[in-house]
């Protein structure tokens, strides 16, 4: 039979509403046995999302102040949640131990953590699943690093041993007892721990959007969902700045090769966005266009730089000793431009720029910053001609000045540098060029 991890995000979890119909979609699938909850998120815009609570109970604690009056809004969602359910458990004790344990230093990932704990606690006995500690499956190593090693054997293990069962998102346990947290958004990351340990066929992610979009619905009205991704393209969008999931959540589950299914709890019936390993087919020839803004290009220049064996080596070489990573080299016969994020030049321009002119003795060097990039990726663009052409049509069609082309070798992806200003601009034009009437 097949086996769903099932990860749910805090706005899907926000009341006893999103409770029930988490509780739904659970029970419509046996196959979805291991569920993992984030904490209760937002119910309405100006909402507080109980983690944010928990990190404001840590601040207030660590400026002296009295936390019993704020720690009663934390109390109020969990009970509330309870009540509405019509369950009557009760959770006082749990409510009061956490207050205490904060006031005693435990520290702020315990802070944040237990949102995810007592959801968890509740989410179990309302399906009446199993409840598995996270501290007693995620392993965090002396220096702070993920331990996969252990959390995969023991995690493993612990499956096994259950049916069914509510493991808490975000947090995991260091050597030394003490509770760790992942970054921000991290239940992600244990959803996809958890479908790993369990050799799932499928990683369902829920939360309160039906999957990826091709574009930020910020600049494109309505912009389609894509219904398949790759996980390479993932990455590329993703690390152009478009976010549903945690970044960190797609490792696990890639070397596994488990798809993982973005799902909106509030429209169950929808399929969704699959990201699975490989994908033959396509049915658009672009997947996403996503792009950042915040960029600078070094352009250096020397007479016969081509013939200049370990020229570029050596200008890569001030960057590392600058502790500075570069993001693409657009480069010509006599010049070669390093493409950067501008923030990373703080405070270090003029000793680059005078490292580099010792190392390398160019005829110019120049920092040009306001540069935007904008990628257009898609598996369909691999062997299909006129791609580029089309992409950079519509980026000139707009009127707008191209500052630099890079096409990588696997051909999924082309990144076309921009002005800032003209970013949004270049993004609706590529668009509409590749989509267009298709809204
Ligand atoms: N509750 C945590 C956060 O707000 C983790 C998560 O929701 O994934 O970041």
């Amino acid at each position: 039979m097949q086996l769903k991890v099932v990860k749910f995000g805090g706005s899907s979890l926000a009341d006893a509403d999103h409770f029930r119909q988490v509780a739904d979609i659970i029970k419509a699938d046996p196959a979805r046995r291991y569920v993992v909850p984030s904490a209760p998120g937002k119910r309405f815009s100006d909402d507080v999302k109980v983690t944010d609570m928990l990190y404001h109970c840590y601040e207030m604690i660590k400026k002296h102040e009295d936390i019993d009056e704020y720690y009663q809004n934390i109390v109020d969602r969990y009970t509330g949640i309870i009540r509405d359910l019509g369950m009557s458990f009760d959770m006082s004790g749990e409510l009061e131990y956490v207050k205490n344990a904060m006031k005693h230093g435990t520290g702020r990932d315990y802070a944040a953590s237990r949102g995810e704990y007592l959801n968890g606690i509740i989410l179990a006995k309302y399906l009446g699943f199993a409840f598995i500690d996270a501290e007693s499956v995620i392993f965090f190593k002396e220096d702070g690093s993920f331990d996969e090693e252990t959390t995969n054997s023991v995690l493993r293990e612990e499956l096994k041993k259950h049916e069914h069962a509510v493991i808490p998102g975000f947090y995991g346990v260091m050597p030394n007892g003490t509770i760790k947290t992942f970054s921000r958004g991290g239940s992600d990351i244990t959803g996809s721990l958890v479908a790993r340990a369990a050799s799932a066929d499928l990683y369902e992610n829920w939360t309160d959007v039906s999957g990826f979009k091709m574009a930020d619905p910020r600049i494109i009205d309505h912009p389609c969902t894509i219904d398949v991704i790759t996980y390479r393209e993932l990455r590329e969008l993703s690390y152009m700045g478009a976010t549903v999931l945690h970044e960190d959540a797609i490792f696990p589950v890639r070397y596994a090769g488990i798809p993982i299914n973005i799902r909106n709890t509030n429209k169950p019936e929808a399929p969704g966005t699959m990201i699975v390993p490989s994908a033959k087919d396509a049915s658009q020839i672009i997947t996403g266009v996503a792009g950042k803004k915040g960029f600078s290009v070094i352009n250096i220049e020397k007479d016969m730089m081509n013939s200049e064996i370990g020229f570029g080596r050596r200008v890569l070489e001030v960057l590392e000793d600058y502790d500075i990573s570069f993001e693409h080299l657009p480069s010509g016969i006599d010049t070669m431009g390093v493409l950067l994020n501008t923030s990373a030049l703080e405070g270090k321009r003029e000793k680059i720029i005078a490292a580099i002119n010792r190392r390398v003795s160019p005829d110019s060097i120049t920092i040009e910053d306001g540069l935007a990039l904008v990628a257009v990726v898609g598996r369909g663009m691999v062997k299909a001609k006129g791609c580029a052409a089309k992409a950079l049509r519509a980026v000139a069609k707009a009127d707008i000045n191209i500052r630099m082309i890079d096409q990588g070798s696997s051909e999924i992806n082309i990144i076309i540098g921009v002005e800032d200003t003209d970013f949004e601009k270049a993004i609706r034009a590529i668009y509409d060029e590749f989509m267009g009437g298709n809204k």
